[in-house]
């Protein structure tokens, strides 16, 4: 049996996107159907739009969703019917050379869904991430959707699926930000912002975000930020010294992806501090550095994949802490949109007029 429902897709290159029929296989061996209430709007999916990740067009976009699992294939055991899940692009895969030394959350072979989605004349649907979930239903591998506490919102728990995990992820996995530590964050969107939130969490006492927009930086400060700086009044580098007796921080996150902020991040740091870069760069990017400091300053320069995160380990905890009251993830939520807005999303992150749209089903 297939399943018959609505999806917003890329069709070609920078052309808009637009809601089509999409046709869903049921679940095969090791696939789930996925009931998806909720996507949110990230930059990957735009991105793809704009023909930036590869050309397999026409891609069924969106991946940072919640959702209900509807069906399971055969021999799936970790969820069933009716589980409330988070979907994630890290399914891993248990062999693989990450996996056998005991690092899985670099698993280099993870998996997807086996079966194609489709248009209704048969063209074969390229998911975003291996996910596809701005779409009434959705089909993906088991270890693709993680079981958390079915009373945490929707909204708010799919967005744990991607850019807030990046960035929680980057300060806790791959900063290992602990009690008293000082942290600064270099850009304060969905991502920087999340890194923020998870220094706060990790217990860091001077956090300080750094943004050339004074409404991000306002942000900034409802997630944790002690201190603010806008780089384009205040050399931040200068004052993230001043804010720590003249030493620069523990950890430096660069949540931006451009030399000139990597750069910053980098100086901004402590001896034997760590850098972490959680933005990502475009593929002409360069960047420059005093080879003597790399070596005389010491600690370590590190890059975050999906905030180094283990799904199966990482999200319930992190909804746990949502449902306590002690992580923010509605504050990422800056507008509910219906399936028809994706576009229109798009241009509003362009502006960076939000954190997230999010889309409700
Ligand atoms: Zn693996
Ligand atoms: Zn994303």
């Amino acid at each position: 049996m297939t399943h018959k429902v609505q999806g917003i897709i890329a069709l070609e290159k920078n052309a808009p996107v637009s809601l089509e029929t999409v046709i869903v296989p049921d679940p095969g061996p090791g696939e789930v159907l996925v009931d998806v209430q909720a996507c949110g709007v990230c930059h990957t999916d735009l991105h793809y739009r704009q023909g930036n990740i590869n050309d397999d067009f026409p891609f069924l976009l969106g991946h940072e969703a919640a959702g209900v699992i509807e069906a399971v294939g055969e021999g799936v055991t970790s969820v069933t019917v009716g589980d409330f899940v988070i979907l994630n692009w890290r399914a891993v895969c248990g062999g693989c050379r990450a996996c056998a030394r005991g690092r899985p959350w670099y698993c280099f072979a993870t998996h997807n869904a086996q079966q194609k989605m489709t248009l209704e004349d048969g063209t074969e649907l390229s998911p975003a991430l291996g996910i596809g979930a701005f779409v009434e239903k959705t089909l993906v591998a088991e270890g693709q959707a993680t079981k958390v506490n079915p009373e945490a919102s929707p909204l708010a728990a799919g967005l744990l699926g991607c850019g807030v995990m990046a960035g929680l992820g980057a300060a806790i996995n791959t900063g290992g930000v602990g009690r008293g530590d000082s942290v600064a964050v270099f850009g304060c969107g969905g991502v920087g912002n999340a890194a923020i939130a998870g220094a706060a969490l990790a217990g860091a006492t001077t956090i300080i975000g750094v943004d050339i927009d004074d409404r991000k930086l306002e942000w900034a400060q409802g997630f944790g930020a002690t201190h603010i700086i806008n780089s384009r009044q205040i050399d931040p580098v200068e004052r993230i010294r001043e804010l720590t007796d003249g030493n620069g921080v523990d950890v430096a996150i660069e949540a931006i992806g451009l030399p000139e902020t990597y750069q910053q991040a980098f100086f901004a740091r402590d001896l034997a501090g760590t850098v972490v870069l959680v933005g990502v760069p475009a593929p002409d990017m360069k960047v420059e550095l005093p080879y003597i400091e790399i070596f005389g300053r010491g600690g370590a320069l590190k890059s975050s994949w999906y905030g180094d995160c283990l799904p199966s380990r990482d999200f319930p905890m992190l909804i746990d802490l949502y449902m306590e009251g002690k992580l923010d993830l509605d504050g990422f939520v800056s507008e509910t949109i219906g399936i028809g807005d994706v576009e229109e999303a798009f241009h509003k992150m362009e502006r960076g007029e939000v954190l997230r749209s999010v889309v409700a089903f």
